[in-house]
């Protein structure tokens, strides 16, 4: 068995994996896609210590560094469900989607999170050029350009007042009749000259020119008209999901699906830890997640040595 089983090869869990390593402990790492949502990002920008660099080099970085140490990589391979140990000190074990059940003494959750999308036409191709899920990282990349962010909920409304004062302009869209962020929020929202709000709205298309984002459509639910908005940017906006379908009954989740980890990074079951975007922790950031899996492959090293194997 593993000392140490780490379920998720982002940012949180390789850093998860290397501490552990450096313990001298056994470590595996089994991940569906290893670098995690850093494949799916060009620039990044807010890696602190790095002015720029871009997601799969930064992806590459990461597995080279697990692999400096002796981890048993597993990449790949989709865990499909957790049965944790019965007694305290027994294996806990994860059973992978090809039928292989992997048993440790520890595990480390960081199956992270995916941005829900419009899945509309243009969504996909641009990507990247103009298509962003989130404002802290590419927020800078539209300084003095128009925007528009889809989704009035509380991720929404802080993207737009975010935004407002790096962009040019901000077109809020959002489906329902009304905001439904909190209060406060919508009150700071409403105060800002350089955004429009648009209710009762589905986002119907992304327009480009081939190379980058020229604009949206959308169709006004109450008349059925159509509009066309001229613009750079579209922040989409409608709900991060945490990868935790797997994990239902085995660790306590949040009624939106999100692990839920104390100071410790420690989920409800002894032994087993969380870590990124997957948690409750909030700001879904690489740096945060690289520091939550450090954290939570010390506290997993710590409950080792403090607990006898059943
Ligand atoms: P993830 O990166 O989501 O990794 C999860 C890992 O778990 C993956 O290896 C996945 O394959 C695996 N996995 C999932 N389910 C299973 C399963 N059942 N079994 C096995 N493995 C599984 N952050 C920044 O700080 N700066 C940026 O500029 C930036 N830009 C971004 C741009 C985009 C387009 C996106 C989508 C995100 C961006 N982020 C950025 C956010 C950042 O990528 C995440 O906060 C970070 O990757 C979270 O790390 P994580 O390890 O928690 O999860």
């Amino acid at each position: 068995p593993f000392d140490v089983l780490v379920v998720g090869g982002g940012p949180a869990g390789a850093a998860a994996a290397i501490y552990t390593a450096r313990k001298g402990i056994r470590t595996g790492i089994v991940a569906e896609r290893f670098g995690g949502q850093v494949l799916d990002t060009m620039a990044i920008e807010n890696f602190i210590s790095v002015p720029h660099t871009e997601g799969p080099k930064l992806a590459a970085h990461l597995e080279q560094h697990v692999r400096e140490y002796e981890v048993d990589i597993m990449n790949l391979q989709k865990a499909a469900k957790l049965i944790p140990a019965e007694v305290p000190g027994g294996l806990h074990e994860v059973v992978l989607e090809n039928g292989a059940s992997l048993k440790s003494r520890t595990v480390i959750l960081a199956t992270g999170a995916r941005w829900r999308q419009m899945n509309v036409p243009g969504e996909d191709q641009y990507k990247n050029k103009g298509v962003a899920y989130c404002p802290h990282c590419d927020g800078p990349l539209f300084k003095g350009k128009r925007v528009a962010v889809i989704g009035g909920g509380n991720s929404g409304v802080e993207a737009a007042i975010d935004l407002a004062g790096i962009v040019a302009h901000v077109t809020l869209i959002e489906f329902d009749s009304e905001l439904r962020a909190d209060a406060v929020l919508q009150r700071k929202l409403a105060t800002l000259p350089n955004v429009r709000i648009v209710t009762s709205a589905l986002t119907t298309q992304v327009h480009g020119d081939g190379e980058k984002v020229t604009g949206l459509s959308y169709k006004d639910r109450n008349s059925d008209a159509h509009h066309d908005v001229d613009l750079e940017g579209v922040f989409v906006q409608i709900g991060l999901v945490p990868n935790t379908e797997w994990l239902r009954g085995a660790v306590a989740l949040t009624a939106r699906g999100e692990i839920e980890v104390d100071h410790r990074g420690e989920t409800s079951q002894p032994g087993i830890f969380g870590a990124g975007d997957v948690t409750t922790v909030p700001y879904k950031q690489i740096v945060i997640a690289m520091g939550e899996g450090s954290k939570a492959g010390l506290s997993a090293f710590d409950y080792m040595i403090r607990t006898v194997p059943a």
